[in-house]
């Protein structure tokens, strides 16, 4: 069997490629789509885990092609900000340079795929029924895919634009010790200066099979971790005390669990929810209208609430995570503690949330401390020239289909570049149905993935087009 084993991967991957490129299109490739998904393969079949992949290697391997295309060296950079940590920074020069440059940001990196975890193999391009397969297909290697053919695209058009285009697939997003995009910044800030930048975070949201929205991200929530901990001298589980570190937590977690963070909308939610009213309609709709005009109103608020996602929008949101307690199953606990990791709104402090937290604790016998405080990650202004523009280019691929800005309740790279005062936008216009990043088996809808080459190729053009043009 073992003999046989590689001409049969052979034979099931022609057949698993064959009929796909002809099922999930009505039509063959463009030279654009052929070249985007050429490059999506390439960079999936490189590993570029923080265990066992090497980014360096797909950076090199994406920057040759930018150099064959004739990008001059200088403007094709990659830098190596630690062993085996590789970004690729490209700049397309414009006709402009009073204008800042836009950026075009992704990671080169992907969270970890466990083959034996797997039914396909991860590391694997595999094409089937109209969907890509393999880690990074969704997350976030098909925007690097696509950025960088934009670049190729328009100079193979002679397409000048009105500034510096930069791209960038930068290392350690999903985790690990060397973030490209803040070595980036603290070491040589002028590759990834602009005056805004495109970003992972946005995109068509899918449900039931359709098209809902096509969302924009202006703003992300911070992370903070806390730990409750109480201590105790302990003794022997046969003479149990009043006090016990144990059910001292438990209380201190009950009144955590049992506390909700006060509404609070900013200029992003504030036009989110206005959209969604329109979107989601019925009871919800009109609670979201409510809480758009009056956001003390309760009503509006618990029955938006009923949505977790849309609850972590409305306020800062604290949560139970892990839990440690005890020493010896015959010992009375000298220790018990749990981390609460919070998601803070843009405008709220870690100090704020750890003041809230300590007065529900309060009289509790429990201790908090600052695991790690948030970052700060002030919103972007969705300024009206940029969300039209945005709007545009959605209208002319997705017409009938709502741009709706949003703040994501997770966090990005983003926060680093909105520190050093870049704005950025999750923007992508891929409509992925069930995405299922980070997941196994990760998948990314051929079609979509073609349809948000077209989107962001028509963005980028309409934003360097410069005036009268
Ligand atoms: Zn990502």
């Amino acid at each position: 069997m073992r003999l046989f084993a590689p001409l049969r991967r052979g034979l099931l991957a022609a057949l698993l490629l064959a009929p796909a490129l002809l099922s999930a299109q009505d039509r063959p490739l463009s030279l654009w789509e052929r070249q985007a998904r050429d490059l999506l393969k390439e960079l999936v079949e490189i590993n570029t885990t923080l265990t066992t992949g090497n980014s360096v290697t797909a950076a090199e391997a994406m920057a040759k092609h930018m150099r064959a295309a004739g990008f001059p060296s200088e403007d094709v950079v990659v830098v190596e900000n630690a062993p085996r940590k590789g970004n690729l920074i490209v700049r397309f020069r414009g006709r402009n340079t009073a204008r800042k440059p836009i950026l075009l940001l992704s990671h080169i990196d992907v969270v970890e795929a466990n083959p034996a975890d797997w039914t396909l193999p991860p590391f694997q391009f595999i094409e089937k029924d109209g969907n890509f397969y393999g880690r990074g297909v969704a997350d976030d290697k098909d925007e690097g895919a696509i950025h960088l053919t934009i670049l190729l695209r328009m100079k193979a058009e002679g397409i000048v634009p009105d500034r510096d285009l930069i791209v960038a697939l930068t290392a350690d997003e999903e985790g690990g010790p060397a973030n490209g995009v803040d070595w980036i910044l603290k070491n040589r800030p002028e590759l990834l200066a602009a005056e805004y930048a495109l970003n992972e975070g946005g995109g068509g949201r899918v449900e039931n099979g359709r098209r809902i929205a096509n969302e924009v991200q202006a703003s992300e929530k911070k992370v903070a971790n806390f730990i409750l901990e109480t201590t105790n001298t302990g003794g022997h589980s046969s003479q149990p005390r009043p006090d016990n570190a144990i059910y001292q937590l438990a209380i201190a977690l009950d009144r955590v669990g049992k506390y909700q963070f006060p509404v609070r909308l900013n200029a992003v939610t504030r036009e989110y929810f206005r959209r969604q009213a329109t979107i989601s309609g019925g009871e919800v709709g009109r609670a979201m209208t409510r809480i758009v005009a009056n956001e003390k109103d309760a009503d509006a608020a618990r029955l938006i609430s009923r949505d977790p996602a849309n609850n972590s929008r409305l306020r800062t949101s604290c949560v139970a995570t892990m839990l440690e307690g005890g020493h010896a199953m015959n010992a009375l606990p000298q220790r018990a503690r749990a981390t609460i990791n919070c998601r803070i709104l843009p405008d709220e402090t870690t100090e704020q949330v750890r003041a809230q937290l300590a007065r529900t604790i309060a009289d509790t016998g429990v201790k908090i401390l600052i695991e790690r405080a948030a970052e700060d990650s002030p919103p972007s202004p969705l300024t009206p020239e940029l969300l039209r523009t945005i709007e545009e280019a959605s209208t002319e691929l997705f017409p009938g289909i709502p741009v709706v800005p949003t703040m994501s309740t997770g966090a990005t790279d983003g926060r680093f570049l909105r520190v050093a005062g870049i704005p950025v936008y999750g923007v992508s216009g891929l409509f992925y149905d069930t995405p299922n990043a980070h997941g196994m088996n990760e998948r990314a809808e051929a079609r979509a993935f073609y349809d948000g080459l077209e989107f962001m190729y028509r963005l980028v053009r309409k934003l360097s087009a410069g005036p009268g043009v």
